[in-house]
């Protein structure tokens, strides 16, 4: 089942064209991953996706329905969503900003139920962070901050998450937890992600876009060979499938060890995704 569908999608800032004509399709219990060099409009993508900008032209359908015309609680109760920017301009609590995600659960000025002080705590037991519910949100660091607002969209229970780049402000422990985390959730997730190395170890499938295009999508192992690489970010890498994750692992390589005759990449028999820029 198609869980979420974008037709021909368009988008322009009032400086010029931003997205152009993006058709894309996330499936029932997929990862996919969105990937591509900064400022290729990966954010502002999804921020077609979760309704904060309006497309030009073009479709969005969600479970089927325009998703465009759709109350904003029901597709809520849908989609939860994770944004690059974390600030918010109150001050909440940590617990506060959690018990947020439980709104389209409720009818405006309903009180929160035991339901919903389980699930906010439950969300924050998940997410290691039981001991911050209390904190002023706005006095967190970037990482904390991260890991609140996954909790919120944890507590929101939409079996579909739509995320910016998740992991941007934490260290790799976290990052790991948090992606083992949301792929043990078995939810359908759509991911904006900048490290190649965590599109590998978690995507089913994976989109590139570039300057406003999609040029790419495939598996992991259709999309990250070392041709692409090249052309999409202008490094050279070398490939190679990691025997303890059976994942793809990809090493960068500098400029100074380039010309070495020693760096093979090992999926170069492979037949590369053609790349349609
Ligand atoms: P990515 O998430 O891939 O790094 P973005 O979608 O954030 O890229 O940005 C794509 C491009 O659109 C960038 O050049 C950025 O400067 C521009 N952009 C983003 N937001 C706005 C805005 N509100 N107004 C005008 N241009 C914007
Ligand atoms: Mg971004």
């Amino acid at each position: 089942m198609t869980r979420l569908q974008l037709q021909n999608v368009s988008f322009s800032y009032p400086c010029g064209r931003m997205l152009h004509d993006i058709s894309l399709h996330v499936r029932d219990g997929e990862f996919v991953g969105l990937i591509g060099p900064n400022g290729s409009g990966k954010s502002t993508l999804l921020k077609l996706i979760y309704r904060a900008l309006r497309p030009e032209c073009g479709e969005i359908l969600l479970d089927g329905e325009d998703l465009l015309k759709m109350p904003f609680r029901k597709s809520a109760l849908k989609m939860a969503v994770v944004g690059q920017e974390n600030e918010i301009p109150f001050d909440f609590s940590v617990e506060e900003i959690v018990a947020m995600g439980r709104s389209p659960h409720k009818k405006l000025f309903d009180s929160d139920t035991e339901e919903d002080h389980r699930m906010v705590h439950h969300a924050l037991e998940h997410l290691g962070i039981e001991d911050l519910a209390k904190r002023n949100y706005r006095h967190l660091s970037g990482g904390e901050k991260q890991r609140v607002l996954i909790s919120r969209a944890i507590a929101q229970e939409s079996d579909f998450l739509i995320l910016d780049e998740p992991t941007n402000h934490l260290d790799i422990s976290y990052q790991m937890q948090i992606f083992d985390f949301i792929k043990r959730l078995n939810v359908t997730v759509l991911s904006a992600i900048h490290d190649l190395n965590m599109a590998a170890l978690y995507c089913d499938r994976l989109y590139v876009i570039e300057k406003g295009h999609l040029v790419l999508e495939g598996t992991p192992e259709e999309v990250l060979t070392p041709g692409n690489i090249r052309r999409i970010y202008g490094v050279e890498s070398s490939v190679s499938r990691h025997p303890a994750t059976g994942k793809l692992s990809i090493a960068f390589l500098p400029a100074s060890v380039q010309a070495s005759p020693m760096i093979q990449n090992t999926n170069q028999n492979k037949v590369e995704r053609e790349y349609v820029s």
